[in-house]
Order: structure tokens, then C-alpha cells, then sequence
């Protein structure tokens, strides 16, 4: 096979990845009239019985969305996801508080991981110059040449010609190892210390078996869980632990002992039968970190998605930072009128420093989210931050919520947040020094009744405490 254009042919774009990115991608090309050839190393998941893959569910918030409404899917994908208004910090006690995630109606999303990519998949094939190839697992292919080999299930090879290759094979992409063996490409990879393992919630008499409307989520510092809601009613929940301590547990006994020691308010909406069963079906899975640039090779390659920058689920932002590729993409090849010379290089210079940051947030969430949620101080901060957005909505931004609900360049969130951290720290020491000295100064003039102080402190301190957020 070769599709090399003839002249007044459109060019051949080949997305090498058909999972949500290479997906969506293909809709991008095919939209500009490019022909876009898409090969996927797995059959086609819309007819296969089994879809294995990462995480079920996941939480689609406002970057992802721009990407799809700029191919017309956004409504379509936003009918069948499911609002999440705030997290449900579930204290060991059972206790549950909710925090926001933004101002009221500012939600995420939780989408069925499956029923996206097959949508994706069936819109790209609705233009006639898509073609969805399935069974074809790239092997190798030639930065000189542009010819792609493929390996075929019944072992056969084919090879293929492509004026552009845009690599969406996922974070252990075979695109991205031609890059490696250049020179003046860096790359980095670290997986983290923790595994994470999916646990099913069924409905309880026909209903959610909690609230759905929120990110359900148990931090206990070292580890923690999250469910997110499922249209049929289910809530998939995820355990991420240090796999050491996944690999303690060997007995279904010793699930039950763990649960009732950290998450004892779970197990009868679980079902400690289900849960001393599935929790040995899988092993738990590993989560990597890749950090790498530039992002092209010449005019002929390009990486997106986590094939150019997987990051840890911590941020929600993976697969919103891979559609969000594609829209940066589509706006530089407006800008240099898909001069793929001209476009690979800028698109390397714009996206490398926002991928990086991203990498960077997620991994600092990996902490925030188990961990900082606990810490007074963390709480007071978020609510001073919360705060200060309410009085001043353009100055103070939180930076879950620029990352969240704007598309605020991700390298320019995390430098205005370091900003605004600065002047914050600096206002609240400020205001504490002058509080002392003008209390001091009150206090000689006229001294309080101190059981009243008291009390109002404390009713102060149970708000602030009830607003930890992660
Ligand atoms: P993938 O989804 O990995 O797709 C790559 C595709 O390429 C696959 O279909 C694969 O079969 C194919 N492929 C691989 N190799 C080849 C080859 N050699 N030849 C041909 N095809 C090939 N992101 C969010 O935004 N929100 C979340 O809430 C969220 N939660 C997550 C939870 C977990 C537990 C994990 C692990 C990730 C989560 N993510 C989340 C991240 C998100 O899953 C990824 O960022 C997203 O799937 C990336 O899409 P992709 O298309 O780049 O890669």
C-alpha cells in the first residue's frame, strides 16, 4: 500500500492511536479535509464484547469540552456525563462534607470512558475521507520517509506512506521511540510509588448508593479512594495505595480488615462478599509520568496526547490536556495555513511549556489530594482563597478553578498562582500583626467578655474546618 497524494490531492494525515485523542484528532483533520487514515492496534471497540483499558469512568471538565464542541460532539458527550458539583470528603467517622469546585454551577463531568471513545470513533468515520483502521499495530517507521510498518493480527505486515504521522499511540507510544534514538530529544519517565485498582458499587434499591452528584472522595494521607457516578447507577471506585501495602493483603479477610479499619463506611454499600472477591480480579495497575520535547520531527511527525505527556490521574487533566492539544494544534494550523514546517516547530514552542506544567500539577495533587486535605492550615488557605475570588473575582483565582474551568495556559496558571500565593501569605501575615496590635490595643481600652470570644471562635474554626478541600 501506498497513499502518497497526487498533485491537487489532498494531503495523508495518518493518527497512529484510536483511543480518545487519535479519535478526536481524526474529526480535527478530517474537518480541514485532509485524508486521515487512523490505525488502532485493537479490533474495533464498538463491536468487541470486552473493552479493557484504563480507567473507567472519567471527569471531563471545560478544555476537554472545547475540543468537542469544536467538532459539534460536546452536547452529545455532555447528555451522557454525569455532574459533579463538588468533592464528598469522607471522614473516617462516616462523616461526609461537600466542598465546591468552583461557583455555583460550575461543575465536572463524569463520562463513561468507553461510550466516549466509541463516539469519537463514529463520528471520525462519518467523514468520507476517514478511514478507521483497526487490527493495525504500528511497528516502526522512517522520519526520512514517512513509511509506517504495521503488524497485523494474523501476522502479516503492511506498510504505509503518510505525509504527516501524528503519534496518539498513548503513553508507551511506539511513535515516540523513533524520537528516542535522535539526538536533542529529552525525555524523562517516573512511575510513582503508587498502584491504583477499580472496585465496582452497585445501585442500592434501584437508587445510587450515595449522592451522585459529587467526587466522592476518602483521603487517608497515605493512600486514598474516589468513586465517581455511572449512569447505570453504579459508582466506580478507585484505591490508590503504595503497592507494597496492595501487596500485603492476601486474604479476602484481610480486605475486609483493611476497610473496616480506613474505609469502614464503604463496605456494606460495596458489599464485603464482592469486595473480598474483586479485590484480587486484577492486580493493581502502575501509573507513569512522561515528560518529553520537542514534539515533532521535521515536517513529518507530531506527538499528542499521552503519547507526547502522560501525566498521574491526580489533576483530572490527562485526557482534558489531549483534547486540549488538539485545539492548539488546529489554531497554529490556521495561523500558518498548514504549513506543516512552519506549524510542527510552533506547535512544539507553545505546548511543550503547558504539557510540562501539567505533568508538574498533577504530580503536586498526587500529595494535595491524600494528604494536604487534612492539614488546617490547607483548609484555611482554600477558604481565604474562595474568599478573596468572591471579592475579587479577577485578581484571585483559584488555581483548581483556572485549570478546571478556563483554558488559562497551564504554565501561566501555575505562575499566577505562585503570585497570588505570595500576596496572600503576605496579606495574612500583614492582617495578623496588625489584629494583634490593634486587639492588644482594644483589649486595654475595653476588656471583653472572653467566654463570647471563645465561642465565636469556635464557630469560626468549625466553618473554615468543614471547607477542606483537595
Ligand atoms: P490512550 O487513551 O492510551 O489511547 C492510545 C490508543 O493507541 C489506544 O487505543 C491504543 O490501543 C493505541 N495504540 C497503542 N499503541 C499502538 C500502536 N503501536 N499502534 C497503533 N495503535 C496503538 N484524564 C482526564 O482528563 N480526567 C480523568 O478523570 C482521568 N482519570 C484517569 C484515571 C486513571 C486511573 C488513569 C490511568 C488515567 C486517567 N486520565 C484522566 C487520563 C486519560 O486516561 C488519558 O490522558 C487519556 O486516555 C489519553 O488519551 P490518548 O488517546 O492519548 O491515549
Amino acid at each position: 500500500e501506498d497513499s502518497a497524494p497526487r498533485p491537487g490531492e489532498k494531503k495523508v494525515v495518518a493518527v497512529v492511536g484510536g483511543g480518545l485523542v487519535g479519535a478526536l484528532n481524526a474529526c480535527f483533520f478530517a474537518k480541514r479535509g485532509f485524508q486521515v487514515e487512523v490505525y488502532e492496534t485493537r479490533e474495533d471497540i464498538r463491536c468487541a464484547n470486552v473493552v479493557r483499558g484504563r480507567s473507567i469512568n472519567l471527569a471531563l471538565s471545560h478544555r476537554g469540552r472545547q475540543a468537542l464542541k469544536h467538532v459539534g460532539m460536546e452536547e452529545k458527550i455532555v447528555s451522557k456525563g454525569i455532574p459533579m458539583n463538588a468533592r464528598m470528603i469522607h471522614a473516617l467517622s462516616g462523616k461526609q462534607s461537600p466542598i465546591p469546585y468552583g461557583k455555583k454551577g460550575q461543575y465536572i463531568l463524569s463520562v463513561d470512558r468507553a461510550n466516549l471513545n466509541k463516539e469519537l470513533l463514529t463520528e471520525a468515520e462519518t467523514y468520507p475521507n476517514t478511514k478507521l483502521n483497526f487490527d493495525h499495530k504500528l511497528q516502526d517507521w522512517s522520519a526520512e520517509t514517512g513509511l509506517m510498518t504495521f503488524a497485523r493480527p494474523d501476522g502479516s505486515k503492511t506498510q504505509v506512506r503518510a505525509d504527516l504521522i501524528v503519534g496518539c499511540d498513548g503513553a508507551f507510544s511506539a511513535v515516540r521511540k523513533q524520537f528516542l534514538r535522535r539526538s536533542r530529544f529529552n525525555y524523562s519517565q517516573t512511575y510513582i510509588p503508587h498502584g491504583y485498582m477499580e472496585l465496582t458499587m452497585p445501585p442500592k434499591h434501584g437508587e445510587f448508593a450515595m449522592k451522585p452528584n459529587y467526587l466522592h472522595i476518602w483521603p487517608r494521607n497515605t493512600f486514598m479512594m474516589i468513586a465517581l457516578p455511572n449512569l447505570d447507577k453504579t459508582f466506580t471506585c478507585t484505591l490508590f495505595m503504595p503497592f507494597e501495602e496492595f501487596e500485603k493483603i492476601t486474604t479476602g479477610d484481610e480486605v475486609i480488615e483493611f476497610f473496616q479499619k480506613y474505609f469502614p463506611d464503604a463496605i456494606p454499600l460495596i458489599g464485603a462478599d464482592a469486595l473480598k472477591r474483586d479485590y484480587f480480579r486484577l492486580p493493581a495497575q502502575a501509573m507513569v509520568s512522561v515528560k518529553c520535547s520537542p514534539y515533532h520531527i521535521g515536517d513529518k511527525c507530531v506527538l499528542m496526547g499521552d503519547a507526547a505527556h502522560a501525566v498521574v490521574p491526580f489533576y483530572g487533566q490527562g485526557m482534558n490536556a489531549g483534547f486540549e492539544d488538539c485545539i492548539v494544534f488546529d489554531e497554529i494550523m490556521n495561523r500558518f495555513n498548514e504549513d506543516f514546517g512552519a506549524v510542527l516547530p510552533e506547535y512544539t514552542r507553545v505546548r511543550v511549556p503547558d504539557d510540562h506544567a501539567i505533568a508538574d500539577l498533577a504530580m503536586y495533587n498526587y500529595v494535595e489530594m491524600r494528604a494536604h486535605v487534612n492539614s488546617k492550615w490547607f483548609i484555611f488557605r482554600k477558604h481565604v482563597d474562595n474568599l478573596l475570588h468572591l471579592l475579587m473575582p479577577k485578581t484571585i483565582i483559584p488555581l483548581y478553578t483556572m485549570v478546571t474551568f478556563t483554558r488559562t495556559r497551564y504554565h501561566v496558571a501555575v505562575e499566577r498562582w505562585h503570585w497570588q500565593d505570595k500576596v496572600i501569605n503576605r496579606g495574612l501575615l500583614a492582617g495578623a500583626v496588625g489584629a494583634v496590635f490593634g486587639g492588644s490595643y482594644l483589649l486595654v481600652k475595653n476588656p471583653p467578655n472572653i467566654n463570647k470570644l471563645a465561642v465565636a471562635a469556635e464557630k469560626i474554626w468549625n466553618k473554615l474546618a468543614a471547607l477542606n478541600t483537595p
